[in-house]
């Protein structure tokens, strides 16, 4: 498991579970969700990747798909992405005169 895409998962009802060995906590994203982010790649390609949102580390980030019966879907907290905020960032650059 793992080898399919984000939105494939998504499609067959799967949620990524990501873990922060830091932290230790764990939370629940839907594939489709970070694929807005990362674009329709595996589990594999965002390894190294996902930042822990709360101590933004990325090294002990644990991702791996989860099938949760519709029973237990509905007593889980699932992470829904609002929007993608785009951060302003100012470049600088010296010049002579
Ligand atoms: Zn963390």
């Amino acid at each position: 498991m793992g080898a399919h895409t984000l939105n494939k998962a998504d499609e067959i009802g799967q949620l990524l579970k990501v873990r922060c060995g830091v932290c230790r906590v764990t939370h629940f994203y839907r594939p489709g969700d970070v694929a807005q982010l990362f674009g329709d790649v595996t589990i594999l390609d965002i390894e190294g990747r996902f930042h822990c949102s709360r101590c933004n580390s990325k090294e002990w980030i644990d991702l791996k798909y989860v099938m949760p019966s519709a029973a237990d879907r509905v007593k889980m907290t699932v992470r829904h992405l609002v929007k993608i905020k785009s951060v302003r960032v100012p470049v600088w650059r010296d010049v002579k005169g």
